[in-house]
């Protein structure tokens, strides 16, 4: 899986090269409110204009379901790029992606030269990786390069279908950063290796926290998903979020945990309020107790003030950390304590630093230590696959160097 051909192992010059990039950004009234994810693809695009590739690239944005959806055109982003690019960016503006705009810009391309189709999504075939729109795809170039990790969990016509059907497919820097940092952190981290999972809910990551325990050294649980834990050691939890259903399987954790000689730390404190804020920035009153004295008619909402201080000792002393999920309800300033003290924690330590996406990784750079980290995955759903050991098929259909 660690070992793919990428842009640095083709010659592109005079080639027709589709690049699925990951161009998903946050569009308000037509505007990119978040530009993070065109700057993360310039350094594969720049690769191959430099190279005389002919750049053909592709992209989904939002949720059309096949319909195409003014409001999700790929148009604003084919302007922010020719300006990131320093050179014109061609929209193709075709309903269908590849139609008669796409082909014609296509042929009149020269070396050096870069259109953008249009949305992915638009066609409804895209998500479901039908033949006919990866023919589409396959038939407009010579060589395919995936750099969306975004994706990369889902095989769609745009990475998968299309892959199957060219000579040459191989993933992009981007793309090949993201499989380095995760797959070392994952199968060959330099220890003591410290896993850190948050976030609300246990079931969501049932398979990341069982496939970690056998690779990492510490495993940190908070968040929300530590209440379950916290009530399978017997603990009264209040009206804290938990999962009945599985408090079995958090028993067998910290029994796994236990067998392998791993050491599993759960909250020994937790910052408690009567309700859940609302709205969720609302001011609230809370109170730090520990874990196992949290009044009935109180919740859990953040990890303790001591708790803070054991997770960010085990942080300090790692040489990789991987981080998924809050420690507790970041978004409210009185409750994003915990979280931000694992932030800290990592932009301090010695050691490699991922964190895992999502709402991880929109807290890191709410926080402002996003460029305190190695590594910020782009990809949530993506990394979790990966750090649940899974095979990406993103990733799979790229040629074996
Ligand atoms: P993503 O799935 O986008 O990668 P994530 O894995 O980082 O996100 P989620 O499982 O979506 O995290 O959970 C994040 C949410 O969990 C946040 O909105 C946060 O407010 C909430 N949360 C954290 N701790 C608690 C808690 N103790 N009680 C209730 N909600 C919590």
């Amino acid at each position: 899986m660690l070992n793919k051909k990428t842009v640095d192992d083709i010659n592109v010059k005079g080639k027709k090269v589709l690049v699925r990039c990951d161009f998903n950004v946050p569009l308000k009234d037509g505007q990119i409110t978040d530009e993070n994810r065109l700057v993360a693809a310039l350094p594969t695009i720049k690769k191959l204009i430099a190279d005389g590739g002919k750049v053909i690239l592709c992209s989904h944005l939002g949720k059309p379901k096949g319909e195409p959806k003014p409001e999700l055109t790929l148009a604003p982003v084919a302007k922010r790029l020719s300006e990131l690019l320093d050179k014109e960016v061609k929209f193709a503006a075709d309903p269908e992606v590849v139609g008669p705009n796409a082909r014609a810009a296509v042929a009149a391309m020269q070396d050096g030269d870069v259109v953008l189709l249009e949305n992915t999504r638009y066609r409804i075939e895209e998500t479901k990786n039908g033949e006919a729109f990866s023919k589409d795809l396959a038939s407009l170039c010579d060589v395919f390069v995936n750099d969306a990790f975004g994706t990369a969990h889902r095989a769609h016509c745009s990475n998968v279908g299309v892959s199957s059907l060219v000579d040459t497919a191989v993933v992009g820097y981007l793309m090949q950063k993201e499989i380095d940092f995760l797959g070392n952190a994952v199968e060959n981290p330099t220890r003591p290796f410290v896993a850190i999972l948050g976030g609300a809910k246990v079931a969501d990551k049932l398979n990341v926290i069982n496939n970690l325990l056998e690779k990492c050294d510490t495993l940190i649980i908070g968040g929300g998903m530590a209440y379950t834990f916290l009530k399978a050691k017997g603990y009264e939890i209040g009206t804290s979020l938990v999962d009945d259903e599985k408090i079995g399987y958090c028993k067998d954790m910290m029994d796994k945990a236990e067998k392998l000689g791993k050491k599993l730390l759960l909250p020994i404190d937790t910052t408690i309020a009567k309700e859940f804020p609302n709205p969720i920035d609302a001011p609230v009153d809370v109170q730090v107790v520990p874990s196992d004295a949290i009044p009935s008619d109180m919740q859990g909402l953040d990890i303790g003030t001591k708790t803070a201080e054991l997770f960010a000792d085990a942080v300090r002393s790692a040489k990789t950390v991987v981080w998924n999920g809050p420690m507790g309800v970041f978004e409210n300033p009185t409750l994003a304590k915990g979280t931000l003290a694992v932030a800290k924690a990592m932009a301090d330590a010695d050691a490699t630093t991922i964190i895992g996406g999502g709402d991880s990784a929109a807290a890191v750079n709410q926080l402002g230590f996003g460029d305190k980290m190695s590594h910020i995955s782009t990809g949530g759903g993506a990394s979790l696959e990966f750090l649940e050991g899974k095979e990406l098929p993103g990733v799979a259909a790229a040629n074996n160097k």
